[in-house]
Order: C-alpha cells, then structure tokens, then sequence
C-alpha cells in the first residue's frame, strides 16, 4: 500500500474542506472494506485519506411518522437489525442482511456502500489497461465477463453496478443528503445518484471529489416492499443478479399501485424497470401477472459474450420479489 498521510476530522464541513476538487489523491475512509482492499491492491493509490469516523453525528438513525433518516455512517449491521426500519423497508434490511458476513457487516456503511467502487477484475487488476484507470477501451467487453452488465447499450463501461442496498433505496423513493465546499447542501434522489463512468476523472455516482454524502431519507408511505437476490454463494460474495420492488396495496387480493422495480448487477448503475413496473402495474400481483412482469424486465437487454445466463435471472429475480412482497406462497422453497 502506498504512504498516505491520515486525517480525522470532528465535523462535516472540516472533513469537506479535507477534500480536493479532482479524484485521485484524497479519499474518504468510513468502514474501509472497499476502499482499504483497493489501495491494498494499488488500485486506489491517495496521498491523503480523510477518515469519517470521528464526526459525530454520521452514525444516527431517526424513524420519524413521514421520513426515516439514517446517517451515512450507519453500519450494515446495524441497518439490518433495526427493528422499525425491517418493519418499514424489508427491501433495504433483508438486502443488507445478506451483505458479506458479519465482520463486513459491521464495519461497512451506508455512505461506504452507495459509494463502493465497481467489482470488475479488469478495473480491480493494476496492471490492467481498464478505461476507467487511463486504459483505451473495456476489456470486458470482449473479454471476461459472465459477471458483468447486460444492458450494455451505448455503454463503454460494462461494469456490473454493486450496490444492493441501492435498489430498495430507489424503489423506496430515498434521497441522499450531500455537503460541498463553501457548506454547500443539496439532496440528490437516489434514482439519480448512480452514473456509468467512461474513464479516470468518473465515478460510479455524481458525487463530487469534494462533497461528503451525510444521511439518506426515506418517506414512510406504507409501501408494500421486498428484495430478491440470485447468489452463486450465499456469504462473502456480491448477488448475480438482485431486484428490489415496492407498491402500493397489492397483498390480500388488493391490486398493486405505482409500482417500482429495480434491478442491480445487471448495468453500470441500477435499473429502473419501467416497462416491468407496467407490467404489474394496477394489478393483481400473481404467478402470472409476476411472470409478464419478469418477462418485461429484460427487454432491451443486450448480453455480451458470456453472460446470456443472467437474462434468464432477471426474469425469475423480478417474479420472485414480486411474489414476495404480495406475500405469496415462495414455490421455490417448497
Ligand atoms: C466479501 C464482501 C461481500 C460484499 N457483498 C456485498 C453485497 O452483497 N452487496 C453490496 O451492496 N455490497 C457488498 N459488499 C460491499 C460492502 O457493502 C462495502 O464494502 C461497504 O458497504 C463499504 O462501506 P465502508 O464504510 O467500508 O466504505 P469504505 O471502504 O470506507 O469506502 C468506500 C467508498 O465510499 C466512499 N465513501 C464512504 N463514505 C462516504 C460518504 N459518507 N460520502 C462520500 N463518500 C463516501 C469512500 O471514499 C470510498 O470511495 C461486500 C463487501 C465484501 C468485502
């Protein structure tokens, strides 16, 4: 690992005047179990690491009647185990629930997830030539790449966005909260947080290299919600595929309103699944109706050479999250 020089500053503003306009030679350290591994592997390589771990307030959760704020430096644990927020939003905690192993767990955060760096092995390699490091083009593209994304139109990345707490985040209409320099504040939906990067000066959010995200909110509206994820291993490892769902109605034969399904692991940044949404969308949830809505979800996909599998996946995620959160018998359990 490269020498960095270590800051931990008490508040949000100083940790904000830590930072520098340009990515590269400043990171921000929460829990550290993405950024660490990266600068271990010569991937990131900062002169400068600012911990968030000394600033109070970063680690609070408030569930109030309209909204739900969780600080970004709320750990997954935590999250997970929260008794009103698993009441309120099963997408968020079941999804963070499954996240690596308690170790992880416990040290990953909120902020740390939304901003964790792609799994790409092109982009995690040093000595890969990947866009995203300076390199001309993505080797994913023609090469490795049965983990990668398969909505891959006019993308030149095809990562696979990692976030799983991102979907629910979506589906649940969450915002974050951001601080700049000059104690500029602004809140940013989650539906348009997430960017597909091109290159070096990109990352896989719209943050600024110098804006600290400090909380997210989440309406309380009753939302019917749920999360699916296909795993190859059921710990210590991210989903193949994961869909987050959320609606309005739709258990007990009621029919399901303003439906939101999301997809990750399946483009540079999570999907909104709009013509799956239709699908289902005033509706009766069943086996059926969650079939067509499966079938939707992929249109337009355009795998590449190794991961034609993971449409299949999609289908049967999106089928199954619907089903979960109408609160219908899991045949796939039987
Ligand atoms: C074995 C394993 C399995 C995993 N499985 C999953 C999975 O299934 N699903 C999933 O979603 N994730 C998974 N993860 C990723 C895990 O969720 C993240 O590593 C973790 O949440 C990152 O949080 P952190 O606090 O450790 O972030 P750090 O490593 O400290 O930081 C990560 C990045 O976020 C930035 N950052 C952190 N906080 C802020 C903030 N407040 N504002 C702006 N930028 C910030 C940092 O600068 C850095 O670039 C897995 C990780 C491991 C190691």
């Amino acid at each position: 690992m490269k020498n960095f020089t270590y800051f931990r500053p008490t508040t949000p503003e100083q940790a904000v005047t830590l930072l520098e306009a340009r990515w590269g030679n400043t990171e921000m350290l929460a829990g550290g179990t993405d950024l660490l591994s990266l600068q271990k592997q010569y991937v990131a390589q900062p002169g400068r690491v600012v911990s968030l771990n000394g600033i109070a307030g970063l680690q609070t959760v408030v569930v109030g009647e309209r909204s739900a704020t969780l600080g970004a430096g709320v750990t997954l644990a935590r999250i997970a185990d929260h008794a009103d927020l698993r009441r309120l939003f099963p997408a968020l905690t079941a999804a963070a629930g499954d996240i690596g192993g308690p170790q992880i767990r416990n040290m990953g955060t909120l902020g740390g997830n939304l901003c964790q760096r792609n799994r790409c092995w092109y982009f995690r390699d040093e000595h890969s030539p990947c866009l995203l490091r300076g390199g001309q083009r993505c080797s994913a593209i023609e090469g490795e790449n049965k983990y990668h994304a398969i909505f891959t139109a006019n993308h030149r990345c095809v990562l696979a966005s990692p976030s799983t707490l991102a979907t629910g985040l979506i589906a649940l209409g969450a915002s974050a909260e951001i601080l700049g320099p000059q104690n500029r504040r602004r809140t940013v939906e989650l539906a348009k947080f997430f960017f597909a990067p091109t290159g070096p000066t990109e990352r896989e959010h719209t943050l600024a290299a110098n804006e600290l995200m400090t909380s997210v909110t989440i309406p309380v509206r009753g939302l019917t919600n749920a999360a699916y994820e296909v795993r190859q291993r059921q710990s210590s490892d991210w989903p193949i595929v994961q869909v987050a769902v959320a609606f309005s109605g739709g258990r007990n034969g009621e029919k399901a309103t303003g439906v939101k399904i999301v997809l990750s692991h399946v483009a540079p940044t999570p999907v909104i699944a709009e013509a799956a949404a239709r699908a289902v969308d005033n509706r009766i949830i069943t086996d059926a109706t969650a079939t067509a809505a499966g079938r939707a979800a992929v249109e337009g996909a355009k795998p590449l050479t190794q991961n034609g599998y993971k449409v299949r996946l999609v289908e049967v995620a999106v089928k199954r999250a619907l089903m979960i959160a109408a609160g219908l018998p899991r045949y796939w359990e039987a």
